[in-house]
């Protein structure tokens, strides 16, 4: 899993899941209620995009 960060500087986990030829991302957010996946960053609520990380 990489640590990376949302814009605004909440961390956020990505785990990425290869499947054959997919590539699947999951987005863990450890701050809230002790590790859910999720697709909005918990503090902000902006949908997650792996390209919009830090
Ligand atoms: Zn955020």
């Amino acid at each position: 899993m990489q640590k990376r960060y949302c814009s605004c500087g909440n961390p956020v986990h990505v785990q990425y899941i290869n499947r054959g030829a997919r590539r699947r991302l999951l987005f863990w957010a450890f701050a809230r209620e002790g590790g859910a996946t999720t697709c909005t960053c918990p503090h902000c609520r902006r949908t997650l995009n792996i390209n919009e990380l830090r």
